[in-house]
């Protein structure tokens, strides 16, 4: 049994270490894999509760149950402000659940998806189908299989919107919170290009967000932070980053003319919810000085 399950009585369970003595902790009904991949150890169960789980070094990454709130912000909040991105960028993902969510818009011609795990888009085929959802198979998918940040520095591709759905900034994602892979961001966008990024959860992790928004001003004169309530996310909300070299107003009303004209079946994003995202409780802005 590997290192993220434990014994409690007659039952198994999964126990996240996200923060020192903090972490989620999760029953485990049926366990479908708990090994080493190459450059992780992945565990995938089953949970009465939260449905199939999946976690990376003992990190929940994604779960059957919330995956969509996660995946709806982190790709509709820049294709709704951008309005007309074809060419889209997924450093990460592999779950296939933001590629899902890209796809859906009808201006989007090309979604490339660079991931670093090959095992992790297996895996998420085989345990997870409905999260990528045929995604993979797209005609307008690119899978690359290499380091995210080594992309962004040798690519000739260009895109108009950049999505980085990482892990932590600890193992092979750390590379993914570095001032110059944003800058290979920023290199590899459009002029007006919008760049949003998995931001930790800032009451657990308050330095996260302030090293990424220090790191991407060096590259982007906008930066700014959007909140989602991911159930499974330990710490209340999670806080997602938003830059680009152009102002985006995330006004609810100029919004709503845009999900009219491509309108989607949401389980969390509205043009409402868009809007009040970016309304920072206190001590996050704060976190942010
Ligand atoms: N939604 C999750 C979260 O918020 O933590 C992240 C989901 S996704 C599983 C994270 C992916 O990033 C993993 O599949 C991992 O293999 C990938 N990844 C980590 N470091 C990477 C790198 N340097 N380049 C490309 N992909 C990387």
């Amino acid at each position: 049994m590997g290192k993220y399950l434990h014994k409690i009585g007659d039952e198994l369970w999964f126990k996240e270490e996200m923060e020192e003595g903090i972490g989620h902790s999760a029953r485990v009904d049926k366990v479908l894999f708990d090994d080493e991949i190459d450059h992780q150890h992945l565990v995938v169960f089953e949970n009465a509760k939260y449905g199939r789980m999946f976690a990376l070094n003992g990190i929940i990454q994604m779960t059957s149950s919330d995956e969509f709130v996660y995946h709806e912000m982190l790709a509709h909040v820049p294709l709704y402000a951008h309005g007309e991105a074809k060419r889209v960028l997924i450093i990460g993902g592999g779950d296939g659940g933001i590629l899902r969510e890209v796809l859906r818009h009808k201006s989007c011609e090309s979604a490339t998806l660079v991931e670093i795990e090959k095992d992790v888009i297996e895996f998420a085929k085989q345990w997870f189908p409905e999260t990528s959802n045929g995604a993979f198979d797209d005609p307008r998918t690119n899978i690359v299989i290499t380091d995210g940040a080594k992309y962004v520095q040798e690519t000739d591709e260009r895109y108009d919107v950049v999505i980085v759905d990482s892990t932590d900034p600890v193992g092979p994602g750390e590379v993914l919170f570095t001032e110059e892979f944003y800058a290979g961001c920023k290199r590899v966008l459009t002029p007006g290009g919008i760049l949003t990024v998995q931001g930790g959860l800032p009451f657990l992790q308050p330095w996260e967000p302030k090293m990424i928004k220090e790191r991407q001003s060096k590259s982007f004169a906008n930066v700014d932070f959007y909140v989602a309530a991911v159930p499974t996310y330990t710490g209340g909300l999670m806080t997602l980053g938003f830059a680009s070299d152009a102002q985006y107003p995330h006004d609810a009303t100029w919004l709503r003319r845009r999900t009219s004209a491509n309108p989607l079946e949401m389980g969390y994003y509205t043009p409402e919810v868009h809007e009040a995202a970016f309304a920072l409780p206190a001590y996050i802005r704060k976190g942010l000085e």
